[in-house]
C-alpha cells in the first residue's frame, strides 16, 4: 500500500524510532506519545484493521501481542502494568488504516477510556 504511512515506515521511506523488527512485524515509538511508554506494533503485511484479518492469519495477532509483552518487560513496566489498545474502525478513533497495537505504560491509566 504505497500511500499508507505505516507501510512507508516498514519500507524505510519514512523515519521512525524502531524498537524491534523481524520478518513479520515492526515496533516503533508513537510520534505523539500519550504515556511515557507509547509503542506501536504493526505487521509488515498490510491489513486495514482487525476486521480484515482473515482466520488463517490469526498468528499475526499473537505474535504482535507476545512481542508487546516482551517490550513491556524490557521497558520495565510489565510488573507495574500497561495497556494494549487496538482501535478498530471509525467510532474507535482509528486514524491510521494499517492495523496496529498501542502499548501504553509508565503512568496510572484511567477507566473508562475516552
Ligand atoms: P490510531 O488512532 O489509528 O489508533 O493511532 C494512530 C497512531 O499513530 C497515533 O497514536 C499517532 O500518533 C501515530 N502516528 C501517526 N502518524 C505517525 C508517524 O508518522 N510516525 C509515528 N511514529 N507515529 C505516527
Ligand atoms: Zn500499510
Amino acid at each position: 500500500m504505497e500511500e499508507c504511512i505505516f507501510c512507508k515506515i516498514i519500507n524505510k521511506d519514512l523515519p521512525a524510532s524502531v524498537i524491534y523488527e523481524d520478518e513479520r512485524m515492526i515496533a516503533f515509538d508513537d510520534i505523539n506519545p500519550q504515556a511515557p511508554v507509547h509503542v506501536l506494533l504493526i505487521p509488515k503485511e498490510h491489513f486495514p484493521s482487525l476486521n480484515e484479518i482473515p482466520e488463517e492469519k490469526k498468528d499475526v495477532l499473537s505474535h504482535l501481542l507476545i512481542k508487546a509483552r516482551e517490550i513491556a518487560q524490557e521497558k520495565g513496566i510489565a510488573g507495574r502494568g500497561y495497556r494494549i489498545v487496538l482501535n478498530t474502525a471509525r467510532e474507535s478513533g482509528q486514524d491510521v488504516l494499517h492495523i496496529h497495537f498501542h502499548l501504553l505504560g509508565g503512568r496510572q491509566m484511567t477507566w473508562p477510556p475516552g
